[in-house]
């Protein structure tokens, strides 16, 4: 028997409407890559994402197509995640970070059939633009005396004038809540990048979820600043759970230096921020040079890369802000756990649930994950054994957009992360590798990601990498490889030393060596492939 309630479909579009209808004067506020600060309203945002619909569909969009975008958090960009999944068409967010190579690979598979670009990608796109032929149109995200004289971009257009020739009268289509909304490819390491392609569906459970208190948690009391780019994984879901709460959102553009996120901290009364562990550490020190403070600033979401333990403590106790250690995947719409406590944590200082807090945390509800060995088989979720992490739910993707081939599932459904995880007792998931960037000595798992939290809690380390390399005793060892803080000085046998009685002895590492920097992936996290070809053939001392 059916249940007998109204079967409304799920489209981001009603978040959208809700925003509007109810917290119409609840402000989105928004640094131009233009150089100026935007500021309206919801109410305003609604108009002009009709518009915007309407400007589409003229362009000939349909049902299905996809409308790229080369842009940093702005209203423009908020605009056409609801704009082109309003029509039913997809927004494909890109990631301008990636090699040329990758972009026109990304483009092309996609197919995108217009592509919006912020000013700060001009000289890229005209590079691009040869090499994309399919992409019909390209709109600059700004108004037209920002037009180049001259360019060789097909159908060349202002945003601004697509949307001032047309009217906000518009009804948004009703559709099946499965359809596709938006489309971000993975950063591919390896192997070419790969598209995930998120329904409307998954897309607002996913607001939904994430707005939980144990989720990222939002409300209506909150503003919402999301550093983590819109370009990478919908910025963590928050373009679409601020409105969804009512909660003020305020996008930092492409000023993602400390100093430009500390001013819109602070003149708008940001109360909540999410991002990668590298901008908080820039935040940091930042804030410790300038002796600085936060006067609105409570909490933030650290994800994407392990939060250093570190750097967990230093923003609550120098900073009175609070971390929330969160992990999740372009796969995972992203995400899937955080490290929220527990009511029997309740007694404990924050000193004692530190190392409880520096876990990936719990499974928000939605997400279902286990850890599995070598033969498939569940391990034991003791704290102790690690496995490879799998994960099923209705915002876990089920194969990837064109690909032709199996996604990564298993024959029972779930989906195999690639990352190596314990999950504790009380159902803490702990990362300790990517499965291709776990090492192995004599038979015994060492977690790298362990072992650089613990570096760069020294003084002198800025950034920190643990690799395996050969070794003709135990088949591979752990080599640190670490950046120094500029202007300090630290010797390899001191770094050796700081490891001594905070891991298990077969864990230290044998050897230290400097470099002035590490590689990093387009999303910024470290791009271990690449450490491992510059340090082949290394002979341990
Ligand atoms: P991406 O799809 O680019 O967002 O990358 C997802 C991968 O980032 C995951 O599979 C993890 O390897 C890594 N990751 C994300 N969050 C965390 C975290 N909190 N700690 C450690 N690794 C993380």
């Amino acid at each position: 028997m059916l249940g007998l309630m109204m079967a409304d479909q799920l489209r981001v579009a009603s978040v959208l409407e809700h925003v509007a209808k109810w917290h119409g004067d609840t402000e989105i506020v928004s640094r131009l890559p233009e150089g100026s600060i935007h500021r309206y309203t919801y109410a305003a945002a609604r108009q002009r994402s009709k518009q915007l619909a309407q400007a589409l569909l003229k362009a000939g969009i349909q049902n299905g197509d996809r409308v790229g975008t080369l842009a940093w958090n702005t209203h423009r960009h908020f605009e056409l995640y609801f704009g082109v999944a309003g029509i039913g068409a997809v927004c494909h967010t890109i990631n301008p970070r990636l090699f040329p190579e990758q972009l026109v690979y990304i483009i092309n598979h996609a197919q995108d059939r217009l592509l919006f670009f912020d000013l700060t990608f001009l000289p890229l796109v005209e590079k691009l633009a040869p090499l994309c032929p399919k992409v019909e149109k390209w709109v600059l995200m700004a108004g037209s005396q920002h037009l180049p004289a001259t360019s060789g971009l097909p159908g060349l257009c202002s945003y601004e004038d697509l949307l001032a020739a047309e009217s906000a009268d518009y009804e948004w289509p009703m559709f099946d809540e499965n359809t596709a909304c938006s489309l971000c490819y993975t950063s591919g390491t390896t192997d070419q990048p790969k598209g995930v392609l998120y329904s409307h569906r998954s897309t607002v459970l996913h607001a939904l979820s994430i707005s939980l208190p144990d989720g990222l948690g939002c409300s209506a009391r909150d503003v919402v600043m999301p550093v983590v780019p819109m370009f990478h994984v919908n910025a963590w879901g928050l373009p679409y759970a601020a409105p969804l709460n009512g909660a003020k959102l305020v996008l930092p553009g492409a000023g993602m230096d400390a100093a430009s996120l500390y001013e819109l901290f602070e003149t708008e009364g940001v109360t909540f921020s999410a991002g990668v562990p590298t901008i908080w550490l820039g935040l940091l020190q930042f804030m410790r040079e300038g002796q600085r403070r936060f006067t609105t600033l409570q909490r933030t979401i650290v994800g994407g890369s392990s939060c250093p333990p570190a750097l967990m403590a230093a923003f609550e106790n120098e900073l009175g802000v609070t971390i929330t250690h969160a992990w999740g995947m372009t796969e995972t719409s992203p995400l899937g756990t955080s490290g929220h406590l527990k009511a029997k944590h309740r007694n404990l200082t924050p000193a004692e649930s530190l190392p409880i807090r520096v876990k990936q945390g719990r499974a928000i509800f939605g997400v279902d994950m286990k850890i599995v060995g070598d033969d498939g088989r569940e391990l034991s979720q003791d704290g102790v054994a690690f496995g490879d992490l799998l994960v099923r739910g209705p915002w876990v993707v089920r194969d990837y957009f064109g690909s032709g081939t199996p996604g990564e599932l298993t024959a029972d459904g779930w989906f195999r992360t690639g990352d190596v995880a314990t999950i504790d007792p009380d159902g803490y998931m702990q990362i300790t590798d990517r499965s291709k960037d776990v090492i192995k000595s004599g038979g015994e798992w060492i977690s790298s990601i362990d072992l650089e939290n613990l570096a760069v809690a020294h003084p002198a380390v800025a950034e920190a990498a643990v690799i395996g390399v050969p070794s003709a005793k135990w088949a591979e060892r752990p080599l640190l490889v670490v950046v120094r803080r500029p202007g300090m000085d630290v010797a390899a046998q001191e770094l050796l030393d700081f490891f001594r009685g905070k891991v298990a002895k077969f864990w230290e590492p044998d050897a230290v060596e400097f470099v002035e920097q590490l590689p990093h992936t387009a999303t910024g996290k470290l791009l271990k492939t690449q450490l491992r070809k510059d340090f082949a053939g290394y002979e341990l001392p």
